[in-house]
C-alpha cells in the first residue's frame, strides 16, 4: 500500500521540536487590581487561602496572590515579569521559557 508509506513520511515534518510543544500553549493576559477593603477577600486559585493583599492579580479567570501565580519552570512571579503568561493544562509559563 503506497498510500501508507506517504503519509509516515509526511508526519515526520510534524513533529514539534521544541521541549514545551509550544504551539499547543495558550497566550492570556494577567490583571493586576487593588482589592476594595469593602469587599469579600477572594479565595487565591494557587494556595486556596484568602486574598487579604492590597492587590491581587487576576489571570485565567481565577484570583492569584502576586506570590502564587508562579512560573512552572523558573519560579518567577509572573505579576512582575509582564502583563502575559502562556498555559496549557495546569502548566504556567513566562514568556521567557515560553520562547525557549
Ligand atoms: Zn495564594
Ligand atoms: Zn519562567
Amino acid at each position: 500500500m503506497t498510500e501508507g508509506c506517504l503519509t509516515s513520511i509526511a508526519s515526520i515534518n510534524v513533529q514539534h521540536t521544541a521541549v514545551h510543544h509550544y504551539r499547543c500553549f495558550t497566550l492570556m493576559s494577567i490583571q493586576m487590581l487593588s482589592v476594595q477593603p469593602d469587599t469579600k477577600p477572594k479565595g487565591c486559585a494557587g494556595c486556596n487561602r484568602k486574598i487579604k493583599d492590597r492587590y491581587l492579580l487576576k489571570a485565567l479567570d481565577k484570583y492569584w496572590h502576586e506570590d502564587c501565580l508562579k512560573c512552572a519552570c523558573c519560579d518567577c512571579r509572573l505579576g512582575e515579569v509582564g502583563s502575559t503568561l502562556y498555559t496549557k493544562a495546569n502548566l504556567i509559563l513566562c514568556r521567557r521559557d515560553y520562547l525557549r
